[in-house]
């Protein structure tokens, strides 16, 4: 790890990029994709054979599949999928992380549809990401003296190699026993806290049950959807005025959000194309303009961004976005009064449900044209009859004929 890249990509990302006019945003992108485009002609088999023929707007577009099928001519450091899917499988599961192929680091995300992916990190390319996640998540006013805690999946090596006396990062692995993990917290004092919704949701409850009393400066939600009674929930309980996000995925680091708490695109390094899904949802296609070692160009990623309607009155042109609504796997379709399919976004659903009462967890299961299956947390009759009502109600909303709900208790 190079301090010296880390903080260069800092200072870029926080001071010397303001990037105020789409214009702008733009033109930067242009250059980078024009020096990306010449990077992978000479460096990956698959882009060279693939740009011999077409132009960046006519590639096809790529997914987990196409990656796992094509990593070998694909990626530009010259590493073979088998060897890098075994480092990465004993990486995970002896939880220490500390294997690497070569100078370049490498992991698995697991998918929700089942697929694991692969990826692989350079060393420049895990210091400018240090950087710009640090750049997007420290507070404006005062830099140093920071305890950030991070809860996450995998890999630590990539954190604890950074801390030094001007900010302090502690690492708590989700797997662990979350009692000891809340105990270590309430210790470490943290000034931002990063976890994702579901581990924030036990931390709000461990405030509540008087087991955490710290106020973080700054909340983030990272890795999962936040469900919008999640939130309000975690910003009551841990006293935030607002709950930030951070949008990584393995493909990249997508989104963050801004002072105002508004999720912005990281549009100063990937660019975003938009595959339509009504008036104002889309499923972006990315293409990292900087990553090199494992190349994302024009990577389809299945999930549901609602665009906000209005600028952002923090000034940034980087696009603002209302909600990252969640997985496209999880839209549910009912049958239109006109026979055609009406599909239902998981946020629809959940907006819907908040009107029903007395349960805490639930799972929507499509299990056939116009039938669905509703698990809840409770035994309560008359909160499934309530959340049967609102989804008959929601499908009445969308001019569909009445799914056919059965629901139980988990
Ligand atoms: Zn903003």
């Amino acid at each position: 790890m190079s301090k010296f890249a880390i903080l260069r990509e800092f200072v870029a990302v926080r001071w010397l990029r303001p990037l105020r006019t789409r214009a702008a945003v733009e033109r930067r992108q242009r250059r980078l994709l024009r020096s990306h485009l010449r990077f992978l002609r000479q460096r990956s088999a698959y882009f060279r054979e693939q740009l011999a023929t077409r132009s960046f707007s006519d590639l096809p577009l790529m997914d987990k599949s196409v990656m796992m099928s094509h990593f070998d001519e694909i990626n530009t450091v010259g590493a073979g999928r088998d060897e890098a899917l075994a480092l990465a499988i004993e990486n995970e599961r002896s939880r220490d992380f500390e294997a690497d192929l070569g100078s370049n680091s490498v992991g698995l995300s697991s998918g929700t549809s089942g697929h694991r992916g692969l990826f692989v990190v350079s060393s420049p390319e895990r210091d400018a990401w240090v950087g710009t996640v640090l750049a997007r998540a420290l507070p404006r006013g005062r830099l140093l003296g920071h305890r950030i805690a991070l809860f996450l999946r995998a890999d630590n090596s990539l954190y604890e190699s950074v801390g030094s006396r001007a900010v302090s990062f502690r690492y708590f692995d989700v797997y662990s026993d979350m009692d000891e993990n809340i105990a270590r917290l309430q210790e470490y004092r943290p000034t931002i806290l990063v976890a994702p919704p579901s581990v924030l949701r036990l931390i709000a409850r461990a405030a509540d049950a008087g087991a955490f009393d710290v106020v973080p400066q700054r909340v983030y939600s990272v890795a999962e959807v936040l469900e919008i009674a999640d939130e309000q929930r975690i910003r009551e309980s841990l006293g935030q005025p607002l709950l930030h996000q951070l949008y990584q995925c393995t493909e990249g680091f997508l989104a963050h959000t801004c002072e105002r708490g508004v999720i912005h695109l990281n549009e100063d390094n990937i660019l975003v194309e938009r595959e339509v899904l009504d008036a104002e949802r889309f499923t972006p296609i990315i293409t990292d303009l900087r990553r090199r070692a494992q190349p994302i160009v024009r990577y389809r990623l299945g999930d549901v961004l609602r665009e906000r309607d209005r600028r952002c009155p923090c000034g940034s042109a980087l696009t603002a976005i209302e909600r990252i609504e969640g997985r496209e796997g999880d839209t549910l379709v009912f049958r239109g009064l006109d026979g055609r399919d009406v599909p239902v976004f998981a946020d629809v659903i959940t907006r819907a449900l908040l009107y029903a009462d007395g349960f805490d967890e639930y799972r929507i299961t499509q299990i056939g044209a116009s039938r669905l299956q509703i698990a809840l947390d409770t035994v309560d009759d008359r909160s499934r009859r309530r959340v049967e009502d609102e989804v008959g109600a929601l499908a009445d909303r969308s001019d569909a004929s009445g799914p056919i709900s059965r629901s139980w208790t988990m």
